[in-house]
């Protein structure tokens, strides 16, 4: 049960449990099946031309058609398996006449159409393909019941309940191919659905996310800032920024490599993400600049940033057996109504300059009378 569980949901997110090829194989097992069953009814009758003839369509679904699937000539399967189907549908029908059912096989094969056209790729007009050859289907029945209102069957049975199991047989199998498709096509969507939203994951990702911090990119970053000027111009809801940027980086790529330096990087955002609470917005902002939004005045702001300081110089950075000792600057500013997001980014880093200059490894804000450190 669990298993039927896990392949659904597989199917849900877009994984198909059977490929193509595999549900291939069952239908030709399925049509070959089908005919050794009506092979073994002829024989019984007994109707010996009829069951040689089912039981060679039998034996030519596992081998020829079954190559055929294995040589990946999926449009040439369906063609042929379609014409075979109508053929005998109609040979059969004109053989024992309509009481027998066969007919009934040129109606089942329409959800059989309307599923290969849909999942083969050759087939590009997916909706004229399936209406040309549904109409061959139409025409089938037509002709069939036609003509048998106009001849004799060339079979007359002897006895009426083979003309009774036949019909019951056929009319089993014809709502057992509609249901089987119209599973499968079902199937089909939920699987391309699900590969749609697994796809689409991927490309906000993209649009969204750095893709060695994971932190959110700068394009992000931007639009979250104007929005959240236009807050503050309305609401009048003030929000601060925290610009960091690792403290001679340059030396960490030097001396242990570059993949050390990416070592860094990713385990500082982590740092950051978790010291921060969960509605600020951390974006790598630079190469290893990094930039936060705190929903707080400039007081608990420059708190936070000398958190986030701590937190990252007590860090313990072990890269390739070798100890790193890594610190980082931070320039903090409070959001001013009629400012541009692009002046008050600068604010942050002119504080964080000035970090630099004094030694680096702490917090720099401006207060309204002077710029404390
Ligand atoms: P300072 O303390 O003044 O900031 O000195 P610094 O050496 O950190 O100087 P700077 O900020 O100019 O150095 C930035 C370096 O960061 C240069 C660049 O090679 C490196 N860098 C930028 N992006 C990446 C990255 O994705 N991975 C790695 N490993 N290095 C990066
Ligand atoms: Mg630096
Ligand atoms: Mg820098």
């Amino acid at each position: 049960m669990n298993n039927v569980r896990h392949y659904i949901e597989k199917i849900r997110q877009g994984e198909s449990y059977f490929s193509f090829e595999r549900k291939l194989y069952i239908i030709a097992y399925m049509l070959s099946a089908i005919h050794f069953v009506v092979c073994v009814i002829f024989a019984l009758i007994p109707i010996v031309p009829l069951s040689v003839i089912n039981g060679c369509l039998s034996v030519f679904f596992i081998t020829i058609i079954r190559n055929l699937i294995k040589q990946h000539n999926f449009a040439t399967v369906f063609y042929i398996s379609l014409l075979e189907v109508l053929v005998i549908s109609f040979f059969e029908t004109f053989c024992l006449g309509l009481a027998s059912g066969f007919v009934l096989y040129s109606i089942s094969m329409i959800s059989a159409i309307f599923y290969f056209s849909f999942v083969i790729d050759k087939f590009k007009r997916k909706d004229i393909i399936p209406l040309s050859f549904s109409l061959l289907c139409v025409a089938t029945y037509c002709i069939s019941y036609l003509l048998m209102q106009v001849m004799e069957p060339v079979y007359i049975l002897e006895h009426s309940y083979w003309t009774h199991i036949l019909h019951l047989f056929n009319t089993l199998m014809t709502f057992a191919i509609l249901i089987f498709f119209s599973f499968l096509f079902i199937w089909e969507i939920q699987a391309s659905q699900g590969k749609l939203a697994s796809q689409n994951e991927q490309l906000h990702e993209m649009a969204h996310k750095d893709p060695l911090t994971h932190l959110m990119n700068r394009r992000n970053m931007d639009q979250i800032l104007r929005q959240r000027m236009e807050q503050l111009k309305n609401t009048g809801k003030r929000f601060s920024l925290i610009l960091g940027d690792i403290d001679d980086f340059k030396k960490v790529n030097d001396t242990y490599g570059h993949d050390a330096g990416d070592y860094v990087l990713v385990t500082v955002s982590e740092i950051i993400t978790n010291s921060v609470r969960d509605g600020d917005a951390v974006c790598r902002w630079g190469g290893e600049e990094i930039l936060i939004l705190v929903h707080e005045p400039l007081n608990s702001a420059a708190n936070a940033a000398e958190r986030i300081r701590k937190n990252i110089a007590e860090y313990p950075f072990h890269y390739e057996g070798q100890d790193l000792k890594v610190t980082m600057t931070f320039g903090v500013c409070e959001s001013i109504p009629g400012y541009r997001v692009e002046d008050l980014v600068q604010q942050a880093d002119e504080h964080l300059y000035t970090g630099k200059k004094s030694g680096k490894n702490i917090v720099v804000f401006q207060t309204s009378a002077n710029t404390t450190i």
